[in-house]
């Protein structure tokens, strides 16, 4: 089979969320028109991606180190935790300015026509942290859509017996949008305006 360098970038680009066939071929003359450093760099950067960052042992947020800034920083609430689906969600809620707590990532949501059971969400993590750091709430912000608050509701009715308070994030946040794209203000209103469940 002839080698075709032009054809195989592009196919493995065009497997990125949101980039097209078109758009991944533009990317690939694109980077075929920079400067070979930048090639290499990018190439860099992408082969070691997997071994220079790992999920926190804690919350299960990406860092350089086994236990991420987050749960490093003594000036972090370790009594207020936000419960969120996934890493992109937790960047958005830091950019917001408007939670000083910790977070628990669950890497997922409940799709039970997906095959994503309650098994596969880390919760005996989350429920370990509950005692060991006083827990008081747990701010449960997955999406707004109907795996998000069924997720929200199974995480509730699972640290319920524990007496921790449980809230859930007030909508203003679009219905069904990921809260990645949610603008900060708007964020930060429904972090505030959070109700309990
Ligand atoms: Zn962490």
């Amino acid at each position: 089979m002839p080698s075709d360098p032009i054809g195989e970038l592009t196919e493995l680009l065009a497997r990125l969320p949101g980039v097209g066939e078109r758009t991944a071929m533009r990317l690939t003359f694109h980077v075929l028109g920079t400067e070979a450093e930048y090639a290499a760099a990018l190439g860099e950067a992408l082969s070691h991606i997997h071994a220079r960052v790992v999920r926190c042992e804690i919350c299960g947020n990406y860092g350089a180190e086994t236990r991420c800034a987050i749960c490093q920083d003594p000036r972090r609430d370790a009594t207020v935790l936000c419960c969120v689906a996934r890493v992109p969600d937790l960047v958005a809620i830091e950019k917001s300015g408007t939670f000083r707590g910790r977070y628990h990532v669950l890497h997922g949501l409940l799709a039970p026509l997906d095959g994503v059971g309650p098994d596969q969400l880390p919760l005996d993590s989350l429920l370990s942290r509950l005692e060991a750091d006083g827990v008081r709430e747990v701010v449960v912000a997955t999406p707004l859509s109907v795996e998000g608050e069924a997720t929200a509701l199974y995480v509730s009715q699972v640290l319920r017996p524990h007496g921790v308070k449980v809230s859930r994030i007030a909508s203003g946040v679009p219905h069904g949008g990921e809260l990645e794209f949610t603008d900060q203000v708007t964020l930060g209103r429904a972090f505030e305006g959070r109700r309990e469940i």
